[in-house]
């Protein structure tokens, strides 16, 4: 048998030396570049297949992001910052119309943008953590007509509209004062796929303020939010829209590590993989009719004008690995997704 099998081996190494040189490659040589160009042919149809389905859709993954501001969600709002929970279904029912799926700002800033094909990604974003976004009952149920509550009801009725956003959370922590309660609406939140973020401790306006006060403002609350939950916040927004003096001072420091910092105004965001992206000073866009103020910068205008201007808004290609966009728009690629890029 041993022997026998060593043979083989020999016979094997001889025919090897033999077609070694000449004109026709070995046997294995030749199915291995075979298979080398079936694999090319294959990933060129694919990459084709893939163009084909993106142009199908007119995928702009250059193109802006809404990222919507919340704040209180009350019956009787008492400033232009707050919104009734019938106004609030009725913003996320107009969203689900318009075709926009929520992600959460996490996910926007690593450009994680996994929704289907033809859909538009939106942030919603909630500020202040207040009692009026998250209550839970004592078996952890959320309280009727929060800001999760309304979220949850409008996308079990859509499905596919993910009923997820992002909670900037100060040391209000929800109404909760006492520690374990304070965990347990931090885990609820992370367990049900939402997304926590860091507004600072105290809610100060960071301009102006030293280097130490602003890095203690941020890590203190990111340390309690950590210990609390788990969850290490990999965005910021910044109480006021105000940056510090350096606005890196808002992304790095002593135990956080930011990869975007929010403001609170006025327009939709670049997406994350187009060079017009800041992340260090990323627009969020406030919630609101077009009236008083708001009558250019809020809500219902961007909506309206995104609407008017698709060639503006991201259009997903249903493939959170590529980023598909027309040819022309080539020179706005950031470099660091260049791998990534399905221009067509
Ligand atoms: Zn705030």
């Amino acid at each position: 048998m041993r022997l026998r099998f060593l043979g083989g081996l020999g016979v094997l190494a001889a025919a090897t030396i033999l077609t070694t040189g000449c004109d026709s490659p070995p046997a294995d040589t030749v199915k291995m570049a075979d298979s080398k160009a079936d694999a090319a042919a294959k990933a060129k149809a694919s990459k084709a297949a893939k163009v084909q389905r993106a142009a199908a859709v007119k995928a702009n993954e250059l193109g802006q992001i809404p990222v919507l501001m919340f704040h209180r969600i009350v019956e009787k709002p008492a400033t232009t910052d707050d919104r009734s929970p019938a106004q609030f279904r009725a913003d996320l029912e107009r969203l689900v119309r318009e075709g926009y799926v929520p992600i959460t700002a996490a996910e926007m800033v690593a450009g994680k943008i996994d929704i289907p094909a033809g859909k538009h990604p939106v942030v919603l974003t909630f500020d202040d953590s207040s009692p009026s976004q998250l209550t839970l009952n004592e078996v952890g149920v959320p309280q009727k007509d929060t800001a999760v509550a309304i979220l949850k009801e409008v996308a079990a009725k859509h499905p596919g509209f993910r009923p997820v956003a992002t909670m900037y959370i100060t040391r209000d922590m929800f109404g909760k004062t006492v520690r374990e309660e304070q965990a347990q609406t931090l885990q609820w939140l992370k367990d049900n796929g939402f997304d926590l973020g860091n507004h600072t401790r105290d809610h100060i306006n960071l301009r102006g303020r030293s280097q130490k006060e602003v890095e203690e403002q941020i890590s203190t609350i990111g340390k309690q939010i950590t210990s609390l939950s788990g969850v290490k916040p990999t965005t910021i927004a910044l109480p006021y829209g105000n940056q510090p003096k350096n606005k890196n001072w808002a992304l790095h420091g002593p135990g956080y590590h930011h990869d975007g910092a929010f403001l609170a105004g006025y327009t939709p965001s670049a997406a994350p993989f187009s060079k017009a992206f800041e992340p260090a000073g990323i627009p969020r866009i406030k919630v609101m009719e077009k009236k008083g103020d708001c009558s250019q910068f809020c809500s219902e205008a961007w909506l309206d004008w995104l609407n008017k201007n698709q060639d503006m808004r991201y259009v997903s290609d249903g493939d959170p690995r590529t980023v598909a966009y027309p040819k022309f728009k080539n020179p706005y690629l950031r470099k660091t997704f260049a791998t990534w890029a399905l221009p067509y």
